[in-house]
């Protein structure tokens, strides 16, 4: 198996290349050439294993470079039970009114972020080291909350790394905030960029095109590499959730094997349901993969319109935030499957929405898209009154992001009848985003920081996570803030982690 480019499929790489290298030169995505197919024997196997053994197995398949034993000593370490609590990283958790819940945020940073950047230092350690690379890779992020502090935690103290992120300094919850500038570490570093998200994204951008700094950067011995789910390496370790949540509704006697399940995600970046598809195309019964958006529905107006998508439109700041977002990058890989590795339309695709901010799929490759995709939308007021609705009625609480995802999944259901078992993507605990959510409780608050945790904890008689818990007290180690022209100066900081 090799990984080929969405935009040019002569371009050939081995997946190790394909994670040290993050995106293709063609400035498209690596995709495998082929999809490892897992038989009824073979999900029989994976039911037996906890979950980090499902994930080794499920990686291997993609990685052929990579050892079983090398992949189950990452599994182990990146998965341990003092990074998730316990053995069960992703539980499979049904409500009471029998919602099926996966709840991907047992993390250090309470997001389901960790699930890949847990595991992505390991893959990209490994693959620096299998491709004959001997600078340290400087890790370079810009977030808008979740990624930050995911990555940093993810590449603390990884040897042959630094990590550095930026993040906008109006731009993120207080949680948020706390969580990324008391990080701990020697190869760390946090700075904010005056400006918002869209600004420090295109801040740190120009240094990865810069080539006085990258020319600087390698006499250093340095080289620049990226932790967003453009990487292959931060897409393949999702895939495995989506296996393990069916090995769990199996074992827990909730279907028969073969029987099949709907997936329904909340999504921004495309990355987390393209993890489904992909899980689909392994062989998992997967009927109906469900697209849930906020108001941002670019992806709902994507799948209802048969295949147009625009993203010349308004952008809406909203309480799911990690959703807020008007270019779903991984889609792209979605269309060169989708369309059997067609790479000359995903090219022309590309380059339309880079020109004109738009395209349209011709309708032979939209057709088996249309079919296998379901889509919704919902705004602040039904994401606050889905969680309300929830606790109150079921006696489960979400965050902002599941709320969508929850909401867009009853009215699919009203809609159309289906009652196949959903499971629905959990991807942040309610605790990370203590202000909405106690707001939509009918709340009032009060207080600040840290104290938001007790809260909501008082309100709702739920758990506060550990991680989060942890932040009491925590010294702030960065203060930096910069204006986002200083951007190409602020690496000369990479020197001296
Ligand atoms: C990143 C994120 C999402 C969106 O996931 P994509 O893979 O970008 O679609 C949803 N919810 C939360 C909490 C996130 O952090």
């Amino acid at each position: 198996m090799q990984y080929i480019s969405t935009r040019d499929k002569n371009q050939r790489v081995s997946a190790a290349q394909a994670i040290a290298m993050g995106i293709a030169p063609d400035g498209g995505l690596f995709c495998p050439t082929e999809i490892p197919k897992l038989t009824q024997d073979d999900i029989r196997a994976l039911c037996e294993k906890d979950y980090r053994g499902r994930s080794a197995a499920v990686i291997g398949r993609f990685l052929k470079e990579f050892s079983e034993e090398e992949l189950a000593g990452f599994a182990a370490k990146a998965y341990a039970d003092d990074r998730f609590g316990s053995s069960n990283t992703a539980p499979l958790v049904k409500t009471e009114g029998g919602k099926y819940i996966l709840e991907l945020w047992h993390g250090p940073t309470c997001a389901f972020k960790d699930m890949a950047l847990q595991m992505l230092p390991h893959l990209l350690t490994a693959s620096l080291r299998k491709t004959g690379e001997t600078r340290t890779a400087c890790i370079l992020v810009a977030t808008s909350g979740d990624t930050g502090k995911a990555a940093l935690d993810g590449f603390a103290d990884v040897e042959g790394t630094k990590i550095m992120v930026y993040y906008p300094v109006d731009g993120v919850s207080t949680m948020q905030k706390l969580q990324m500038v008391t990080q701990e570490g020697r190869n760390v570093q946090v700075c904010a960029i005056r400006g918002n998200f869209d600004d420090a994204q295109s801040a740190v951008k120009k240094i990865f095109t810069d080539p006085e700094t990258l020319e600087k950067l390698d006499r250093q011995g340095m080289m620049l590499s990226s932790a967003n789910s453009i990487n292959w390496g931060r897409l393949v370790p999702q895939i495995a959730y989506y296996v393990s949540a069916y090995c769990d509704l199996i074992t827990s006697g909730e279907i028969q094997m073969g029987e099949p399940m709907n997936v329904c995600v909340p999504t921004g970046n495309f990355g987390n349901i393209l993890a489904a598809y992909f899980a689909r195309e392994m062989g998992i019964p997967i009927k109906k993969l469900i697209c849930a958006s906020n108001e941002n529905n670019v992806l709902t107006d994507f799948f209802t319109s048969g295949g147009t998508y625009d993203r010349k439109r308004p952008f809406h700041t909203t309480i799911s935030p990690s959703m807020d977002i008007l270019i779903s990058s991984n889609l792209e890989r979605l269309l060169f499957l989708a369309s059997g590795y067609n790479d000359s339309a995903v090219a022309e695709m590309m380059k339309q929405l880079n020109e004109t901010g738009s395209y349209t799929v011709p309708a032979d490759i939209f057709a088996p898209i249309g079919e296998l995709f379901e889509s919704g939308c919902c705004d602040d007021a039904a994401t606050c009154a889905t969680i309300r609705r929830l606790f109150e009625q079921e006696h489960y609480l979400c965050d902002t992001h599941t709320a969508v995802a929850v909401s867009v999944y009853e009215d699919y259901r009203a809609r159309t009848g289906d009652t196949t078992p959903t499971v629905i993507a959990s991807t942040a605990s309610p605790y990370k985003f203590c202000q909405s959510v106690i707001g939509a409780l009918g709340g009032t608050v009060t207080t600040d920081g840290t104290e938001l945790l007790d809260q909501l904890h008082e309100m709702t008689g739920t758990e506060i996570p550990k991680p989060l818990a942890a932040l009491r007290g925590k010294q702030p180690r960065f203060d930096l803030v910069i204006d986002k022209e200083e951007i190409l100066a602020s690496t000369d900081l990479l020197a001296k982690l």
